[in-house]
């Protein structure tokens, strides 16, 4: 019996007897252990990757939560979510929308692919926005722009610099012409915002693409990108058999829209907040 005692979870001894149980489950190593960087392909102890979540060997960034981004840059305690209880509608009956929903709340832990609320960034108080690509891959919905539509609503009355991480596959298909609908409407609050002489900064992660960066991505006051991540509105296909032109390798990616001045400057995850504190600082951060 010793021998089995220390696999108890592989090898299960059947009660009533001395015949043994087939093996309820074989012995694997968890999926959250280890990561594959898709850039250098070192297998990676999750431990490794730090809070940044930044391959050791190649400085790639893994793809981060709203929850883990918000911890690398706020202080610690100041968040406060507002905006959140909007009703997803399903205004398509669209076929697993609602159940897909169901379970990528569950997953993520967000209500919608956007965190918004207040918080501070070293001690000065910004609205903030961020995008998280579990969620539907950030895909814009009518909840995603009600809320981003509130939060600049609401920096515009508070007088509140808007800070915003964008993350986007692009429009939310399962909601038809209502996904479409929210590029002009966040884009109509963004310039409320502006004319109010306030600031708004944007943060393109990977991915930042479709109605998103065609619209209020592309609208910050600064736009800082992370380095290599993928910014773009159509895809490469879709370019290339439309202008029937072979595209250069690193086009869409944050270093060549920043060579073409698309892109303020590119920014280390590592070195993200202290570069936000800084812009803030500059530009009317708030007390
Ligand atoms: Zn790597």
């Amino acid at each position: 019996m010793a021998l089995f005692s220390k696999k108890d979870k592989y090898i299960r001894i059947n009660p009533n007897g001395s015949s043994r149980e087939k093996p309820q489950a074989k012995p694997e190593v968890p999926d959250e252990l280890f990561a594959k960087c898709p850039a250098c392909k070192h297998t990676i102890y999750q431990k490794d990757l730090g809070s940044n979540q930044t391959c050791p060997y190649c400085s790639y960034n893994f793809r981060i939560s709203a929850q883990d981004r918000l911890a690398i840059t706020i202080d610690e305690g100041t968040f406060e979510e507002l905006f959140t209880g909007h009703e997803t509608t399903d205004p398509l009956a669209f076929p697993k929308y609602k159940e897909k929903l169901a379970q990528v709340r569950e997953k993520t832990g967000l209500d919608e692919a956007v965190m918004t609320g207040l918080a501070q960034i070293a001690g000065h108080k910004t609205a903030l926005g961020i995008m998280d690509s579990n969620f539907i891959m950030a895909s814009m919905g009518g909840v995603v722009g009600e809320k981003i539509t509130q939060l600049f609503e609401y920096a515009t009355e508070k007088k509140l610099p808007v800070v915003l991480f964008t993350a986007s596959g692009g429009a939310r298909m399962q909601e038809g012409i209502i996904s479409l609908m929210q590029m002009a409407k966040i884009s109509a609050a963004v310039q409320r915002h502006s004319k109010a002489g306030l600031f708004y900064l944007t943060i393109l992660t990977d991915p930042t693409t479709g109605g998103v960066t065609a619209s209020f991505a592309m609208e910050g006051d600064i736009i800082l990108a992370e380095p290599q991540t993928l910014i773009g509105f159509a895809g490469r296909r879709v370019i290339e058999s439309t202008v029937r032109e072979t595209l250069p390798d690193d086009f869409q990616k944050a270093e060549f829209l920043l060579e073409h001045g698309f892109v303020d400057a590119i920014v280390k995850r590592a070195d993200l907040r202290a570069k936000i504190a800084k812009l803030l600082e500059f530009h009317g951060g708030g007390q």
